[in-house]
């Protein structure tokens, strides 16, 4: 018997993708998006949140936006997560919407479950559509998966970035990146990697203690995080979310020569599920106020400062060095 559920799935997918294609013709095309972000030069007062999603805590796309003024983010590459593992469900078309409405605002990222059949072609009709990288990355399913590798080969293959959640343990994403993250980076070199979530920020430490997802105190420089980025310049860093925000703080002597020696690896991003940039609906605070406050502290250099709150997630975005 015909499986039902794909061929609707297939179906749905041809059908919206024509729609969108129609409705945005006069809006966009992939070539042209990428040429006009190209040509960006990007200024000092230029913010790129390189981790956002809209339905965090229910937030509709006019409240990201909302987010996003009271912030002062430009722009922010808007990130799905469609199979909704780990509390959030965003569906891809709702960020190519969230683009239709607000082109200059949001950087539309696709995401798709690795797990069907149709993972390639969903994102090549995403890519068709728009779509501008991988990401969020975050099923249960460990790094060295063959279907991990794939939608890895094909950002390669497409010019784009993936981010990927790393969070090691039984229930987590992507687990094994002391191990299996370096054999892709080896392999593939056009693909950007932006490395997000407590696992991939455990290993700015050389000492990374099991099961401590938050790990606290001195940092044991030789991590793998500084490894990898100083061999593979294709390797990004995401600073968003709690585990972004603990690794920096925890031991600020060291963190002043990471940012430096990584300065054009380092991507600003909240992950911020907030409203208003106060963080009304989330314990008062904002991830991105937060974290904007804390570089503006830490990087006196306006060059510095303008690579990661900016120029380098144009880099990440466009593949250019
Ligand atoms: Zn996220
Ligand atoms: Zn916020």
């Amino acid at each position: 018997m015909p499986d039902r559920s794909m061929f609707s799935r297939r179906s749905f997918l041809v059908k919206s993708a024509a729609g969108l294609t129609a409705m945005s013709a006069m809006r966009f095309s992939p070539a042209d998006d990428a040429e006009a972000t190209d040509d960006a030069s990007p200024q000092d007062s230029q913010l790129i949140d390189c981790h956002l999603h809209i339905n965090h805590f229910d937030r509709s796309i006019e409240d990201t936006i909302r987010h996003m003024d009271a912030t002062g983010t430009t722009q922010a590459f808007v990130l799905p997560l469609e199979t909704g593992e780990g509390g959030v469900t965003l569906h891809s078309e709702t960020v190519l919407h969230s683009f239709i409405n607000y082109p200059d605002r949001v950087i539309p990222f696709c995401q798709t479950d690795i797990r069907q059949p149709d993972v390639l072609e969903r994102i090549r009709a995403y890519h068709l559509l728009g779509c501008r990288g991988i990401g969020e990355q975050k099923e249960h399913v460990p790094l060295k998966d063959k279907r991990v590798e794939a939608v890895i080969a094909l950002c390669d293959e497409l010019n784009w970035p993936i981010t990927i959640h790393f969070q090691d343990g039984d229930n987590g994403y992507n687990q094994g990146i002391q191990e299996d993250l370096e054999p892709y980076l080896k392999r593939y070199k056009q693909v950007r990697i932006i490395g997000h979530a407590q696992s991939w920020w455990a290993n700015i430490s050389a000492d990374v203690p099991e099961g401590d997802l938050y790990p606290t105190g001195p940092v044991k420089p030789g991590g793998l995080l500084d490894r990898l980025m100083g061999d593979y310049p294709n390797l990004y860093a995401d600073l968003s979310a709690g585990s972004g925000f603990n690794a920096l703080s925890r031991d600020e002597d060291f963190t002043g020569g990471f940012l430096e020696r990584n300065r054009k690896q380092i991507l600003f991003g909240s992950d911020c599920p907030c409203r208003d940039g106060e963080g009304e609906n989330f314990k008062g605070m904002c991830y991105s106020t937060q974290l904007q406050k804390f570089l503006r502290r830490m990087i006196s250099d306006e060059d510095a400062l303008a690579d990661v709150f900016a120029n380098n997630a144009l880099r990440a975005l466009n593949g250019t060095t």
